[in-house]
């Protein structure tokens, strides 16, 4: 199965993608959490991420259409993967249509009030990479990871700033994609306000239907 999943920051795409990655065992491939990783090795492409990810702007079209030609070759994704954060822009679906066939892309949405609560509510373990939200999915003890005691960090794109910004970028540049993806009939929409067991069950009836 080769799936898209679609939504503003801190609708649910991460915590989703990490559920259907295990129930249909395929790959997440998660450009944001690819980004990260090139930011934190500061390699040159970290270094030239760094600056537009924490303004809540887009990576260039060119630079990450070249990461995921890449990564979708990789032997993990021959049963199939969840796209996570890709594509953002109408550029990048298209490239992504002369790669590959998808079969479902999933929008999940919410207000941008919603969105914007949760994402200054979250945080993540830098060590095992589990995530947590203030609001609804909180550390059993505050500001430590439950799986392996590390500290937990926010990230640095989830400021109320940042996080306006992100989402402003989500409605010019990425919200154009749900148009996209319906006329090619492969798209259902999912609300993201429901809670995080509702959305994995609304999205596998979809999928399995
Ligand atoms: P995410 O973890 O999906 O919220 O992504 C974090 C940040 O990485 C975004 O705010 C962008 O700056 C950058 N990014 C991730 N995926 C893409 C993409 N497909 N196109 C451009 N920039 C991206």
């Amino acid at each position: 199965m080769k799936l898209v999943l679609i939504g503003a920051p801190a609708a649910g795409k991460g915590t989703q993608a990490a559920r259907l990655v295990e129930h249909y065992g395929i790959a997440h491939i998660s450009t944001g959490d690819m980004l990260r990783e090139e930011v934190a090795k500061g390699t040159e492409l970290g270094n030239q991420a760094k600056s537009i990810m924490a303004a809540g702007g887009l990576v260039s079209d060119e630079l990450i259409i070249a990461i995921v030609q890449e990564r979708i070759k990789k032997d993990d994704c021959a049963k199939g993967f969840i796209l996570d954060g890709f594509p953002r822009t109408v550029v990048q679906a298209e490239k992504l249509e002369d790669m590959v066939k998808l079969d479902h892309v999933v929008y999940i949405s919410a207000p941008d009030e919603v969105m914007l609560e949760r994402l200054t509510a979250r945080e993540s373990c830098p060590k095992c990479g589990a995530t947590y939200n203030k609001l609804f999915l909180p550390a059993k003890v505050a500001g430590v990871c439950d799986k392996c005691g590390e500290a937990l960090t926010q990230r640095k794109d989830d400021t109320v700033e940042a996080g306006k910004a992100r989402i402003a970028t989500f409605h010019e540049q990425s919200e154009p994609l749900v148009d996209f993806y319906k006329k090619k009939g492969i798209l259902f929409e999912v609300d993201g306000t429901q809670a995080i067991d509702e959305i994995t069950k609304a999205i596998i009836a979809g999928l399995d239907k």
